[in-house]
């Protein structure tokens, strides 16, 4: 029988942080214990306390794994601020921790690159294009991961029409599933969707980071990591914490979501994480019926957008009833119905994102002549 969260809460009597009591300490999300017996709460972290608090956190796993009938366990240090804090806003805040940004976070072993799905907010199409961009590049014959860190919202699983749980290798490793040839982790998969309720707020950074660095990925040419949307101070973290190549910004035509994906551009370069491009989704309608096209968001900003910001434009997804159909039935446009015009518009996005991450690579590469 799973255990009960007052056995997790007594298991955690034990722990201290200091002379501090863990439980009594706000620090402590909700626990979570899903009918399998798996166990999953966060401790909230301030920015310079995951060293401080990995073994605080170590010891409350240890202390749940010894209960008998615990399932696994899963406890997260999250880089944000405790339960009841009042929400972050971008700003004045967000920018002082860039200046005290951390050097480039390290890299993840067999991981060639990264590349983060972005958008300014939240409903422009970002895991959609996510999970059909991954699978475009599968398609190229690039082995691709996909990290859906959307932890908000996560929606991988049923982008892929996957149901099942990561096996657990070992003591911690998690083993991704297997989504049309792609390698897939969601925190989707490791809580029910009421459980995924509770990471709202006060939750996230870390969370991403262990999702990132404890799933057995194996070697990748590219892992796809769907972002939070927005461009709070989580936003901010994340693309400082995990070693991103570069970052793709998602956007709709209108006025209002390009001021949004402007600010993503922004929050990039700010912390110098290279824009690999800006994908304008819902650009065309195609009526199923007639085939007229119109215009519904607008057209084209999006491509005026990155000429101004000196960026690449990367490509147009036409709004289509097909695209949000296979979307909610778990099966990707881009494997589903590949010879059609809208599937083609992913795959071409794909084509130019691989081309620009191997030009990125070649300016790295080069040396640098330095005049005096
Ligand atoms: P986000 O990740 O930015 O919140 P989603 O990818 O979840 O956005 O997309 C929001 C909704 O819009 C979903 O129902 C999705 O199926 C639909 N959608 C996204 N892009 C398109 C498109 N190009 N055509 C039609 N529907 C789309």
């Amino acid at each position: 029988m799973a255990v009960s969260r007052d056995q997790v809460l007594g298991a955690l009597a034990g722990v201290r942080i200091g002379d501090e009591l863990l439980a009594a300490s706000g620090r402590l999300s909700e626990i979570a214990v899903d009918p399998s017996g798996r166990v999953s709460f966060a401790i909230s972290a301030g920015p310079h306390e995951a060293a401080m608090l990995e073994p605080v956190r170590a010891a409350a796993e240890a202390a749940i794994k010894a209960l008998p009938g615990a399932g696994p366990v899963f406890v997260m240090l999250t880089a944000d601020r405790p339960v009841g804090a009042a929400p972050a806003r971008p700003g004045p805040a967000a920018a002082a921790r860039v200046a005290a940004a951390p050097p480039r976070a390290q890299a993840v072993p067999g991981v060639k690159r990264i590349v983060a799905v972005a958008s300014g907010k939240g409903g422009v199409g970002k895991s959609t294009l996510s999970c059909n961009l991954a699978l475009a590049l599968r398609l190229q014959g690039l082995s691709v991961g996909l990290l859906d860190a959307d932890i908000y919202g996560p929606s991988a699983p049923k982008l892929f029409g996957l149901t099942g749980k990561p096996r657990l290798i070992g003591e911690r490793m998690l083993e991704p599933l297997d989504g049309f040839g792609v390698k897939v982790m969601s925190i989707g998969f490791l809580v029910d969707e009421n459980s995924a309720m509770i990471w709202r707020g006060p939750m996230v950074t870390s969370a991403i980071q262990q999702l990132l660095r404890e799933v057995a990925w194996g070697e990748l040419d590219v892992l796809i990591v769907d972002m939070p949307p927005g461009t709070g101070d989580a936003q901010l973290t994340m693309a400082q914490s995990a070693p991103l190549t570069g970052a793709v910004v998602v956007s709709t035509p209108q006025d209002l979501a390009l001021i949004d994906a402007r600010r993503g551009v922004a929050m990039f370069q700010k912390v110098e994480i290279p824009i690999l491009g800006i994908v304008e989704n819902m650009a065309t309608f195609v009526c199923p019926h007639c085939g007229t096209e119109s215009h519904i968001f607008g057209h084209g900003g999006a491509r005026r957008e990155a000429e101004k910001l000196g960026v690449p434009f990367l490509g147009e997804i036409p709004l289509q009833m097909e695209i949000r159909e296979t979307s909610d039935a778990g099966r990707p446009v881009v494997v589903t119905e590949p010879g059609t015009a809208h599937a083609r518009a992913f795959m071409d996005v794909a084509q130019r994102l691989w081309t620009g991450l191997q030009a990125d690579a070649g300016r790295r590469a080069a040396p640098r002549i330095v005049i005096e």
